[in-house]
C-alpha cells in the first residue's frame, strides 16, 4: 500500500470570529488567489490556488480585523537549499 499524498498546505488562516466578510484580501492578492464570494456574510474568503501563494502577506497586511496569519510552509522556515552550490561560491 502506498502513502497517502500530504494535503495541500493552505498558505493563510482566517479567524472566522475575526473576519468581517470585507473581501479586501480578494481585491489585493496580487495573484487573485483568494475568492470570497461578493457579498457573502456566511462563508469565509477562501484562497482558490493555495500551491500559487507566494506568502507576499499583503493580505495579511489590509486585512481591517487582524483576522489574517500567514502559515509559512516546513520548507520555508527550515530551508535546506545549499544556496552556494545553487548562486556559486562566496567572494570574500
Ligand atoms: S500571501 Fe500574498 S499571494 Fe498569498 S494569498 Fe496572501 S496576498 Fe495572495
Ligand atoms: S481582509 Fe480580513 S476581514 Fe476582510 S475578508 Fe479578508 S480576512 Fe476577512
Amino acid at each position: 500500500m502506498s502513502a497517502p499524498e500530504s494535503a495541500t498546505h493552505n498558505p493563510i488562516d482566517i479567524d472566522p470570529g475575526k473576519c468581517v466578510r470585507c473581501d479586501f484580501c480578494d481585491w489585493i492578492c496580487p495573484g487573485d488567489l483568494i475568492y470570497h464570494e461578493d457579498g457573502n456574510k456566511e462563508k469565509l474568503p477562501v484562497v482558490m490556488y493555495p500551491d500559487e501563494c507566494w506568502y507576499c502577506g499583503l493580505c495579511q497586511s489590509i486585512c481591517p480585523a487582524d483576522a489574517i496569519t500567514i502559515i509559512f510552509p516546513e520548507e520555508m522556515i527550515h530551508n535546506k537549499t545549499d544556496v552556494v552550490s545553487l548562486l556559486g561560491k562566496v567572494v570574500k
